[in-house]
């Protein structure tokens, strides 16, 4: 079990390591994955001390990194796709993200490759993407428009765009 106390009175993270310990909290966050991390800091800025545990050694849920036969993997997130959101849980504390941490646009955002040989580049703009969804099926270009008019229309997309 990970344990990490989140309690100083600068509000930044104070201590994290391998211990069953959970110490005097007012709010205890079970589960270290982004949300958990979100709802610990978010807790933390409005003055509670926080503790957050996992039942792994290591915090980040479905968002690890694990290094096997050499080469590092993520195990979940490909592409950060709310950056903003990101930012927001920095600004809690008054700090800015990017003298933290660096998010770097990629080409493509990533490339599936199929067990017939095949690839498909997922890029930024949306005549790469539709140029290639052609290759396989032209109708579902279509498809892929109404997706992204279904994704405009959730709250939280036109909140922030
Ligand atoms: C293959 C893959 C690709 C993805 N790609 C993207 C992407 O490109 N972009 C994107 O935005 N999102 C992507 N996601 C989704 C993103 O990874 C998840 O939405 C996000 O990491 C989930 O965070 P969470 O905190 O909700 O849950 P989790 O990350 O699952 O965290 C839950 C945590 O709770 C802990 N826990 C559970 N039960 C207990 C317990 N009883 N006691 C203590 N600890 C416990 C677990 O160990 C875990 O650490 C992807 C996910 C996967 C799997």
């Amino acid at each position: 079990m990970t344990a990490a106390s989140i309690a100083n009175s600068s509000g930044s993270a104070d201590t994290a390591g391998a211990s069953s310990n959970v110490t005097d909290s007012d709010v205890l966050v079970i589960g270290a994955g982004f949300g958990g991390i979100a709802s610990a800091l978010r807790m933390r800025a409005r003055g509670y001390s926080v503790t957050l545990v996992d039942r792994l050694q290591a915090i980040g849920g479905r968002a690890q990194v694990f290094e096997r036969g050499g080469f590092r993997h993520d195990a979940g997130p490909t592409v950060i796709t709310a950056p903003f959101l990101f930012d927001e849980l920095f600004e809690l504390f008054d700090e800015r993200r990017e003298d933290h941490l660096e998010f770097r646009p990629l080409d493509p955002w990533y490339r599936f490759h199929f067990d017939d040989g095949q690839q498909f580049d997922y890029r930024p703009g949306i005549e790469d993407t539709n140029d290639e969804i052609a290759r396989f099926d032209k109708g579902d270009i279509k498809g892929y428009a109404r997706l992204l008019k279904t994704s405009k229309a959730i709250p939280l997309y036109n909140k922030y765009k």
